[in-house]
């Protein structure tokens, strides 16, 4: 089977976006994939010749109280299920305390975990990314989901972890 690269973070930080621009129209299959539920789906996805599935997670609406709980469930999840995971935090606004909360859980994860930011649209984003290093992930990947700024150095190292 292809190795899976789960994504996850929180609701509006881009995620979709960002799964939208790596797999592009015509890669977007949906597969059946076991314990995918609605709020988790599957793609199948190619770069430089290399298959793998990217699984796009949320969909639910927490409260604010809820929203700690559900990323660390979901962290949780993702840590069980993939073979790599990808933590998206929204460049524009930096680590909150829940992206902290999560990047400390999936610390303890033993599967490699990578870290972008998305929502770099352009050069003058990047002043902010270097702070995203103390959430102890590893170099920090400047993304633009709506652009593509950046996705090819971010899959180049998400096969380097798969
Ligand atoms: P998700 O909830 O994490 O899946 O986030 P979405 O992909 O649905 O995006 C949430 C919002 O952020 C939408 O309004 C997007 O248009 C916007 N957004 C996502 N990626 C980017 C990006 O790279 N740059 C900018 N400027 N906006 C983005
Ligand atoms: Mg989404």
């Amino acid at each position: 089977a292809q190795p899976v690269l789960a994504v996850v973070g929180r609701p509006n930080v881009g995620k979709s976006t960002l799964v939208n621009r790596i797999i592009g129209r015509r890669e977007a299959v949906v597969q059946d994939v076991p314990g995918v539920t609605r709020d988790r789906v599957a793609y199948d996805a190619l770069w430089n010749g290399r298959r793998f599935t990217l699984v796009d997670t949320g969909g639910w609406t927490p409260d604010a109280k809820g929203m700690q709980a559900a990323i660390s469930a979901q962290a949780e999840t993702a840590m069980a299920t993939a073979d790599a995971i990808l933590l998206v935090v929204d460049g524009q606004v930096g680590a909150t305390s829940v992206d902290e909360a999560v990047a400390r859980t999936l610390r303890r994860s033993d599967r490699p975990v990578l870290l972008c930011a998305t929502k770099v649209d352009d050069e003058r984003g990047l002043g902010e990314i270097a702070a995203l290093w103390r959430l102890g992930l590893g170099e920090p990947h400047p993304v633009s989901g709506l652009h593509g700024r950046g996705s090819g150095d971010l899959l180049d190292a998400v096969l380097e972890a798969l």
